[in-house]
């Protein structure tokens, strides 16, 4: 039988001296008895799985819009294919893979609809009464907005996980987990978005010749002669160029530990040189990637409407809403009596799948639709 000690135990001998232990959380708000088989941060990553906000991923835009085709990614498979690159490196840096996947698996929670015109409609209609960010939105959600227990609001998660999702705040400590997870992200994005933008007939193979990290798993893929076949060639480019990132990243950032050095969790905090990051060569060819993705991918004509149109959406939602909020369901109004009417129409619409925000447009601006 494992139990929780011997799970810490295992902690204490497996992982790197720079790593995070569950058994040194500094814990909780409301303080709970230990579970017997889990680490405090595993039943946390439970805890996200088992929320909400988690289950709405899956009809969350990542770039496409849910309904224009099954293949994409969404930002619950956005969630799965960055949680494992994120686990995998930190796993190869001997840290605390736990922890890894529950800041992953926790870290788009606030995101609305539509990918990033509702990050963008949303904090256009906030200004002035509080704002909105998808960070500071996910925080939130697991502090406060999700409600599955009797004890307190919220999700009670460890103060290291909370600190893994706080981003751009003054005072952070940061640990090297979550920066693990920061770099999973673009890594996984990178990956899944040029991948997605080929399927969809967005990307052109041609101008991907100037792309410095296909060029290079291109040339490999022909002189090892590995198949003729474009869906493969493409396949086994997108797993070339991500397992390059992975590689250097993971090189490059267990050779920072040993130079600074980042002997304990306490360490990497009051470090001010960057630790986790790529080497100089490839910062170089990502960035390139990225730019590329900007400016034929997330600026691509057709891109841009089903954003825009997003954004509209969310828009008259949220005016129709705030005009008279006597038409929101009662736990809105319930939450707009103790929050103000426009953060809780700011909470509701940031909740809602892309499915839902159509059928309440529909519902409400479609005269023949019931309400
Ligand atoms: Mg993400």
């Amino acid at each position: 039988m494992i139990t929780r000690r011997a799970l810490e135990e295992r902690e204490r001998e497996w992982l790197a001296p720079y790593a995070v232990k569950s058994v040194d959380s500094k814990g909780r708000v409301y303080s709970e008895k230990e579970h017997d088989f889990r680490t405090a941060f595993q039943r946390d990553r439970d805890r996200i799985i088992h929320s909400t906000a988690f289950r709405r991923l899956e009809y969350k835009t990542q770039v496409f819009v849910n309904h224009e085709g099954d293949h994409y990614r969404t930002r619950l498979t956005h969630t799965l294919e960055m949680s494992q690159i994120a686990r995998t490196i930190g796993r190869a840096l001997r840290l605390n893979e736990d922890l890894i996947e529950t800041i992953a698996l926790a870290h788009d929670l606030g995101h609305g609809p539509f990918g990033h015109a509702g990050q963008d409609a949303l904090s256009e209609l906030m200004k002035g009464h509080g704002g909105f960010e998808h960070n500071a939105q996910c925080l939130r959600i697991v502090e406060k907005l999700e409600e599955s227990y009797s004890g307190f609001p919220g999700l009670n998660l460890t103060f290291e996980v909370r600190e893994g999702l706080r981003k751009h705040a003054k005072n952070r400590v940061p640990s090297l987990e979550a920066e693990i997870v920061d770099c999973a992200d673009a890594i996984a994005y990178n990956g899944h978005d040029l991948d997605d933008g080929l399927r969809a007939g967005l990307l052109d193979f041609k101008d991907l010749e100037k792309v410095q990290l296909w060029k290079g798993a291109d040339r490999y893929i022909r002189e090892k002669a590995l198949s003729q076949n474009q869906t493969i060639r493409t396949k086994i480019a997108i797993r070339l160029i991500i397992n390059r990132m992975v590689s250097d990243l993971i090189s490059e950032t267990a050779k920072n530990i040993k130079k600074c050095p980042i002997e304990t969790p306490g360490d990497f905090a009051r470090s001010q040189t960057p630790v986790v990051r790529f080497s100089n060569h490839l910062t170089k060819k990502v960035s390139s990637l990225k730019e590329f993705l900007m400016n034929h991918l997330y600026l691509h004509y057709r891109v841009v409407r089903m954003t825009e149109k997003g954004k509209r959406f969310i828009q008259e939602l949220f005016r129709l809403y705030v005009s008279k909020p006597e038409q929101l369901p009662p736990q809105v109004r319930k939450r707009a009596k103790e929050d103000g009417v426009w953060r809780a129409v700011c909470d509701y619409i940031a909740g809602m799948t892309d499915r839902f925000a159509l059928d309440e447009y529909n519902r409400l601006f479609s005269p023949y639709e019931r309400v």
